[in-house]
Parts: C-alpha cells; sequence; structure tokens
C-alpha cells in the first residue's frame, strides 16, 4: 500500500490523501480547501488522476467530517464518483448548501459510515471510528489493504462534549498500526504542557456572562458547531434565557437528525428571521421550509421586548436588523469561535460596526483539536510503528513529543 500526501504535510487546512494498493486501486481521505484559498477555485483540485470521472482505479473519496477544510472542493469532481462520508455530515451539507454563497455542492451519491462497521471497497477494508471535534458526525479511518494497517485520526479533540468516543477508542484501539496519520493543528500555538478549557467549562463562562448581561446577548459561532449551540443552549436554560436562532441555524440543528440537539420547535427556543434571509427564502421559494420552523416564530419588535432576557446567535447579517431596531443598548457581544477568523480582512467592516456601537467584547472558546499532550496520549494508545504529521504547520515538532516519527512531503508517494 502506498500514500500520498497531496496537501496538509505542512499546512492546515485543504487536507488530502491518495491511498494506493499494490494492484493500483485507489481511494482518496478528504478534499478540503485550503484555508488561504481566496474563493472554492477549481486550480486548488489536487494532481489526483481520476477526479473528473475518467478513471476507474479511484474508487471513492472519504471525507472524515464536514469542515470546509476537509470537503470543500467536492463540487468540482465528477458526481459518478462515489462520496463515503457519516450520514448526518452529509445530510448537514447538503441542507446547509442553498443557503451558502458559491458552489459548495455535495454529491448525494456514495455510503455512509457506521462506527466501528467495517465495509470492502475493492482491495481495501475500512473501519470508521466516531470521534470528538467540533464537526458534528467526524471520524478517524482505519485503512487495510495488502496486509497493511493505515490509522488517519481525522481532526479530533478530547475536551468536547463527546469526549468519550475519543476515551473509547484510546481504551479499545485498533492493534498492529504500521502507520499513524495524526493531525497537529495545535503544535505550536499552543505549548506542549498547555491545555484547553472543556465545552463545559465554556457552558459555564457563557453562563456567567448571560447572567450578568441586561440587554441582547450575541454571541457570535458557527452553527454548524453544534457541541458550541447545546453549551449555548445549556448556558441559556441555566440562566432562563431564551435562545433565538434564525432559519439557517434551525434547518442545520434539524439536519443532525438528532431528537437531543436542541431544535427550533423547543420551547426555550425562539426563530427571528432576518431581513435578508426573508429576501432570501422569497427569492428561493422556501415556504415549506419555513413552514416547518415557525412554531417559535418571533418578529423585530417582540425580539426588543424580550431582548434582556435573550440570546442572539449572532451572525453579521443581523447587524442592520439590530441597528434599525435600536436594539444595541446595553448589548454584549461574545466572538465565540477561531480567532484567526477575527483578524481577517473581510471582517474589518464588522470590527468596525462593533467599535461604532461601542458594543463591549470578549472571546469565550475552546479548540476542535487535541492538546499537545492529548496528541501524545492518542499516539501512546494506538502505538503504531510510524507517526507521519498531517494538518499542522508544524511538522518538526512531532519530534519533541514522539520518536518514531517520519515526515513526509506533500506530492510524494510512500510506502507504508
Ligand atoms: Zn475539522
Amino acid at each position: 500500500m502506498q500514500v500520498c500526501i497531496h496537501r496538509g504535510s505542512k499546512e492546515i487546512g485543504g487536507s488530502c490523501v491518495e491511498v494506493v494498493s499494490d494492484c493500483g486501486k485507489r481511494i482518496v481521505l478528504d478534499l478540503g480547501l485550503p484555508l488561504d484559498a481566496e474563493s472554492n477555485d477549481k486550480m486548488y483540485l489536487p494532481n489526483i488522476p481520476g477526479l473528473d470521472g475518467s478513471d476507474n482505479s479511484l474508487l471513492a473519496v472519504l471525507i472524515s467530517h464536514p469542515h470546509l477544510d476537509h470537503f470543500g472542493l467536492l463540487g468540482h469532481i465528477s458526481g459518478n464518483i462515489p462520496v463515503i462520508m457519516g450520514k448526518d455530515a452529509r445530510n448537514i451539507l447538503i441542507k446547509a448548501a442553498p443557503f451558502q454563497r458559491g458552489d459548495w455542492t455535495v454529491p448525494a451519491l456514495g455510503l455512509n459510515f457506521k462506527s466501528e462497521t467495517p465495509f470492502e471497497l475493492g482491495p481495501f477494508k475500512i473501519t470508521p471510528y466516531l470521534i470528538d471535534h467540533s464537526g458534528y458526525d467526524a471520524y478517524s479511518l482505519l485503512i487495510e489493504a495488502d496486509g497493511k494497517r493505515l490509522f488517519y485520526s481525522g481532526d479530533f479533540r478530547m475536551h468536547g462534549r463527546k469526549a468519550k468516543l475519543t476515551e473509547k477508542l484510546m481504551a479499545h484501539p485498533p492493534e498492529k498500526i504500521d502507520i499513524l496519520l495524526l493531525e497537529g493543528s495545535t503544535l505550536g500555538r499552543l505549548e506542549n504542557h498547555e491545555t484547553f478549557p472543556t465545552e463545559t467549562e465554556i457552558e459555564e463562562q457563557l453562563a456567567t456572562v448571560f447572567a450578568e448581561t441586561t440587554g441582547l446577548t450575541l454571541v457570535h459561532t458557527s452553527a454548524q458547531n453544534i457541541d458550541r449551540v447545546v453549551s449555548i443552549f445549556r448556558a441559556c436554560k441555566r440562566t432562563g434565557k431564551t435562545l433565538v436562532i434564525d432559519l439557517y441555524t434551525a434547518v442545520v440543528l434539524e439536519a443532525t437528525g438528532n431528537k437531543n440537539i436542541p431544535q427550533s420547535d423547543w420551547p426555550e427556543i425562539a426563530l427571528y428571521i432576518p431581513e435578508n434571509q426573508r429576501i432570501q427564502i422569497k427569492q428561493n421559494q422556501w415556504f415549506n421550509l419555513l413552514k416547518r420552523h415557525l412554531k417559535n416564530r418571533i418578529f423585530i419588535g417582540n425580539l426588543k421586548s424580550i431582548s434582556n432576557s435573550s440570546v442572539l446567535l449572532f451572525r453579521p447579517l443581523h447587524i442592520h436588523d439590530l441597528e434599525n431596531a435600536d436594539l444595541l443598548k446595553n448589548a454584549f457581544y461574545i466572538y465565540s469561535q477561531w480567532e484567526g477568523y477575527w483578524d481577517k480582512e473581510e471582517n474589518e467592516y464588522f470590527r468596525d460596526w462593533i467599535d461604532k456601537h461601542k458594543i463591549p467584547k470578549i472571546s469565550i472558546h475552546t479548540s476542535g483539536h487535541a492538546s499537545p499532550a492529548d496528541l501524545k496520549r492518542f499516539a501512546e494508545a494506538l502505538a503504531p510503528v510510524r507517526i507521519v504529521p498531517i494538518h499542522t504547520f508544524m511538522p518538526e515538532k512531532y519530534q519533541e513529543l514522539f520518536n518514531n516519527v517520519e515526515l513526509n512531503a506533500d506530492g510524494v508517494y510512500w510506502e507504508v
């Protein structure tokens, strides 16, 4: 079995790995958009034969989890290539796509992962393991072929709401791993001894701020970070606040197919549709979609009257509505996603908006990725013969943590 990291050996984002069996059949693990890509352009597609559907030695593309830097280039490949991923992850991408700008088409064709249930694909035997990550329905993958065993960690952590999944994998790890392709997002961002707050600690921090805020609380996060939405919801419940979501968030939460995840018809939730989402609904005639989520709908006047007991799952598309309705008095803004996005140039107008209205801002966030110490625990549990860095800006740092590291550059084919 041969492996080629097409992108990711020395960067976070754009992850893509090709695995080739001795008989020439191939699979691709992830097909992500690079983080520094200016647009979702076809020019970023890695040079892998058959992505246009012309080569049947390419059996499938497997997507570990629904983050752009792992699936973003799927729209550029032939619809005849099976795309294998989690069922709920696929559903989230399909349902979220119409709300996004650009072409985020996700081919519906392909098997769904079932955790710990192996399946065969030509000469490959693949076993997915559901794992804790900030992306929903995320998997690590065990790939077996030609008597060799490759374990692809995907993105993972052990301080989220599903930490037990990672702990379970480490307690009963697959045996005799030849290669562990191990993500290392936090290397160089966190000292080797430092750790992240747990998602439960994030819930506590949120609840403290919610309790003290006398105006509308704005929490800026990704609706697809389901763990975080749950933390926000639980902090709302603890402080007697209503969580106000928009239609996009309602649709994403519904797409999880998980009845334990907050939904638009729960009594502690309200649906407020921002003006430009109303236009989007009209233009696209999403009236049936809207109907399904109408139960707790409120309008801007209602939101004004309950602003001191409400937490808005905020996105920049809300700013004109909030301004026009004079909803910013005593408002408090919580930034609850990766700091790297805050400094992006495209957010300048938004940073200015916060300044202009003198809205107090704090950050409450934890990483979707394992700390260096947790990476070490993970590697020790899986006990691979060799560890190959991926999804990291600091491949050279692996040698500080592990003694069996093999660096493999982008575009090079190597033997497992
Ligand atoms: Zn991820």
